[in-house]
């Protein structure tokens, strides 16, 4: 049966209004759809009576009229089970635009129980468009009387409104995730070009400083420049590696090739490494007498530990470092302390994004923000964790940890110190 089922007239005052005020309410100011749905429909239903409620929205993908929510209030009912009962009523109140009520006959009376349903089917209207259908089924009572329908219409627009929220809310969320990668694709764009350029722009005036034929340069000078040419070279190629790690790192294609790598080694080739990039630098070893034997990818340790220990170089130059290690429960931690200007508190969560550099120092100290990220990532393929603690003005502590295999080799009474 279709058609309007109830004539335009007033609503009765009392319960009634304070009702229909609170789902207004709801509907005004609500951020959380399901939650305002179970508040509307528990208010609805001291106005009228229903034993449960069902909604069914189109889906314009696939074009189909699809189960979005259902509560049953009523005795002994589940949702599951009583919600594809609504369908048929909710499929006429969506194509037909208009109220229905639907009646069934379930079988003869039980112990004096009517055993007819009532399924009242609304129509969700949204900007004058059908989104879906609401249904109210009431299972054995008294039919719904004009009023009743009248409220259940009330209900369905508020509803429809408060659908509509969460779709404009999830439009606006996916409007502003749009416009902040644009902004960060472009800030990417702008540093790497910035840093990809820089040593691009030393290696041209050097190169070209040299093969002026209107000077002419002593063995020592020549020399220097094209030191400084093969230092920016390589800055160039590190910085071309860290792009692609951290591609193929947010990708998962980067693999790790576990294999048994002694600790102590990893340590102190890492150690090597950075005192003779920077012969200035003071690095302490602190570390327990027995290193595990790890089962990690070296060279992808060694990067982290590299990392680190350069970005001590960089951000806390002339502080010493400290490295530790403590093995415990079944972990070993490993701590790079330094004792620089710390990084302010607001930037700690952010430190191992991808791209993330505080800002002040941008300026001051070449880089990408892609150090850290590439850590984290490295770390995490080994199951371990990565962080750091530090207060501006006392130094800054970054740790890992990684596992320690079961079966340890009996430890060498004689390790690299
Ligand atoms: P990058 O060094 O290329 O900027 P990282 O991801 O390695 O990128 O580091 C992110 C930011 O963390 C740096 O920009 C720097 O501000 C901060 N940072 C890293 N290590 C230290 C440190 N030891 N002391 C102070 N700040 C640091």
């Amino acid at each position: 049966m279709t058609g309007p089922l109830v004539r335009p007239g007033p609503l009765t005052h009392g319960t009634e209004l304070n009702a229909v005020y609170a789902i207004a309410r709801i509907v005004a100011e609500t951020y959380d759809t399901e939650a305002g749905l179970d508040a509307v429909f528990r208010l609805s239903r001291t106005i009228f009576i229903f034993d449960v409620v069902s909604l069914f929205l189109h889906n314009e993908e696939t074009g189909e009229l699809e189960p979005a929510y259902a509560l049953a209030l009523g005795r002994g009912r589940s949702r599951e089970a009583d919600l594809a009962w609504g369908e048929p009523a909710a499929s006429e109140a969506y194509r037909s635009g208009q109220t229905i009520l639907r009646q069934e006959d379930a079988g003869p009376s039980v112990e004096g129980r009517e055993r007819r349903r009532d399924y009242l089917g609304l129509p969700m209207m949204v900007h004058g468009r059908c989104v879906g259908g609401l249904v109210f089924g009431r299972f054995g009572g008294p039919s719904y009387p004009p009023e009743h329908i009248r409220l259940a219409e009330f209900v369905a627009w508020h509803v429809g409104q408060l659908l509509e929220n969460r779709r404009m809310a999830r439009r606006i969320a996916s409007l502003e995730a749009q416009r902040e990668l644009a902004r960060m694709q472009d800030e990417f764009i702008s540093t790497i070009s910035h840093e990809l350029r820089t040593p691009l722009g030393f290696i041209k005036g050097y190169v070209t400083t040299l093969m002026r034929e209107d000077a002419t340069w002593d063995p020592e000078t020549r020399m220097e420049f094209l030191e400084i040419v093969d230092e920016e070279a390589d800055r160039l190629r590190e910085l071309i590696d860290n792009l692609l790690d951290s591609s193929r790192l947010e990708t998962g294609r980067l693999g790790m090739t576990l294999e048994p790598v002694k600790l102590a080694t990893l340590l102190r080739d890492s150690v090597s490494r950075t005192k003779s990039a920077y012969p200035d630098m003071e690095v302490r070893l602190e570390l327990e007498d027995e290193l595990p034997q790890l089962q990690v990818d070296p060279t992808r340790v060694a990067q982290v530990l590299d990392n680190l220990l350069s970005n001590a170089h960089k951000y806390a130059p002339q502080a010493p470092v400290i490295i530790r290690s403590t093995t415990q429960d079944g972990q070993v931690r490993i701590e790079v302390q330094d004792s620089g200007p710390g990084i302010p508190a607001e930037h700690i969560p952010h430190l191992f994004e991808r791209f993330y550099r505080v800002p002040d120092r941008k300026a001051a100290v070449r880089g990408t923000g892609l150090g850290l990220y590439i850590c984290r990532k490295i770390i995490e393929a080994h199951s371990g964790e990565i962080g750091v603690q530090s207060e501006e003005g006392s130094g800054t502590h970054f740790f890992f940890t990684l596992p320690v295999p079961h079966s340890q080799p009996v430890p060498e009474a004689e390790h690299e110190r």
